[in-house]
């Protein structure tokens, strides 16, 4: 008999037909003469009930059948006479896999907070929901493929490990195979990473989008997805060292294409979050966060506002707000004014464009104002800022005096400039960090939740 999955299974309308299925014991309950078991295989939010007439099981099966234990179970779908669940499967058949002791599962009660669930981030995914939030992620993640497989984008593998140090978008980990304890050092006592193993300093990447740009600039669209790591002690709920960061490239997209692209995108996905997994959502906003479903509803039915960063500046200094970090034309805006202009001015998710040059990298296109840059920033209720982006600095001549100007060495990025100088063309790009897209379709408050096992400082148990 092939084994059927639980969300199959709640769908059946073959009743009188026996199956098979296979997964972990929620709970198990009734008398000495009935048991009710709820089993859970991952596939929905939702249990199957098994019934099981003590009578028919051998005293040790049922003992072992607890909290935790896995199962496999046939038997007879019967219409449930309980409230709440269309059938249930009367219990012909128990094989017990795995056994889980009472006293020591740790999982044996409900409602375990969610910083306890994170110091058993090997048995969390077994909650309904780590179940609900693993389920979401996946779902984005297929659905961030077919956005862009659906309009003409190709899928690029850029490096996980880099000889580049020149995005300056975070501190970067270390990448050697030499010695810590006695390093080869070089006359005058620094580290001589010739003799490491690619022959020069190597970190993890922090973004993927030099190299998406130079493939851009090849195949038109295409777009990154996978890994970034940033070594910055910034222990916020919104932070992670190691993070999935989504980085499409278009060329000949100026910055208005560009905003277009991602508010189409994020609308998207967010829809298919709502089409596609909305037991999740249902158990999610139950649970934690009453205003998920109605937040979600309103970023696809709404136009996202467009203003300049000048403009957002005014709006914030006569907001008569007291803020923990002042705001001045020049400085960069913090997760509190991000959600000021988000949350209490516009009610709808903003993008911010033309900030400042000396807060943005190198490589956005200047404005002829000599002042800013075409940077957009798509900022989100409950999370600030989501996407990063910017129309990319085309022009040769302008990109290598600002290269200069931040005294980057030309030596580690003449490739990127070779760019430029052989069939440039306008371009535009952003980075949306997942596993912010996750918490906001969640409704989770920490980043640390969205991800099955999260790196932060110090922490990397599992
Ligand atoms: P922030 O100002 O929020 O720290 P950033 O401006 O440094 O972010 P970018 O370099 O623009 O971030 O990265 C692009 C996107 O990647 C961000 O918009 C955000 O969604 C995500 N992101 C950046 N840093 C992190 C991180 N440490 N953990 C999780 N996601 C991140
Ligand atoms: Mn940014």
């Amino acid at each position: 008999m092939q084994q059927i999955k639980v969300r199959e299974l709640l769908k059946s309308k073959e009743t009188g037909k026996e199956f098979m299925v296979k997964g972990w014991v929620r709970t198990r309950r009734g008398n000495k003469n009935i048991n009710f078991i709820a089993l859970n295989d991952g596939s929905i939010i939702h249990n199957i009930q098994v019934v099981a007439e003590v009578a028919n099981f051998p005293e040790e099966t049922l003992k072992l059948v607890n909290t935790g234990a896995c199962i496999m179970v046939k038997g007879i779908l019967v219409e449930s006479p309980a409230a709440g669940q269309p059938v249930e499967l009367q219990a012909k058949e128990i094989h017990v896999y795995g056994s889980a002791e009472p006293e020591t599962y740790p999982l044996q009660k409900k409602g375990h907070s969610l910083e306890f669930l994170r110091e058993i981030a090997h048995l969390r995914p077994r909650t309904n929901t780590f179940g609900a939030v693993l389920r979401i992620r996946h779902a984005m993640a297929f659905a961030v493929h077919q956005y862009f497989n659906d309009n003409g984008f190709y899928y690029i593998h850029a490096p996980i490990i880099t000889g580049s140090d020149a995005e300056g978008a975070g501190a970067m980990f270390r990448v050697t195979t030499l010695d810590a304890s006695k390093p080869p050092l070089k006359p005058d006592g620094t580290v001589d990473f010739a003799e490491d193993f690619f022959g020069k300093e190597t970190n993890l990447t922090v973004s993927g989008q030099l190299e998406a740009e130079l493939a851009a600039l090849a195949l038109s669209l295409v777009y990154t997805f996978g890994p970034t790591f940033r070594a910055e002690n910034s222990n916020t709920p919104r932070h992670l060292a190691e993070f999935w960061m989504i980085e499409p490239e278009m060329a000949f997209f100026d910055i208005n294409d560009n905003m277009d692209l991602a508010e189409d995108f994020v609308k998207y996905l967010v829809k298919y979050a709502l089409d596609n997994c909305l037991d999740d959502l249902e158990f999610l906003n139950k649970m934690y966060d009453n205003e998920l479903i109605d937040r979600l509803r309103q970023i696809v039915e709404n136009k996202f506002i467009r203003l300049t960063y000048t403009e957002a500046i005014t709006i914030l200094k006569s907001s008569g707000q007291t803020w923990e970090f002042p705001v001045d034309w020049g400085t960069d805006l913090q997760s509190e004014h991000e959600r000021y202009l988000v949350e209490k001015h516009f009610g709808k998710p903003v993008i911010l464009t033309d900030y400042p040059k000396e807060i943005k990298a190198f490589y956005m296109k200047q404005n002829s104002d000599g002042k800013t840059v075409r940077a957009m920033d798509v900022l989100f209720p409950k999370i600030g800022e989501i996407i990063g982006g910017s129309q990319r600095e085309e022009n040769y001549d302008s990109l290598l005096s600002r290269i200069r100007e931040l005294n980057i060495p030309e030596k580690d990025i003449w490739w990127y400039l070779e760019t430029r100088k052989f069939g440039t063309a306008p371009h535009s790009g952003f980075g949306l960090g997942f596993e912010r897209l996750i918490l906001f379709v969640t409704g989770m408050a920490n980043i640390r939740d969205v991800i099955p096992f999260p790196r932060t400082p110090k922490n990397a148990e599992f």
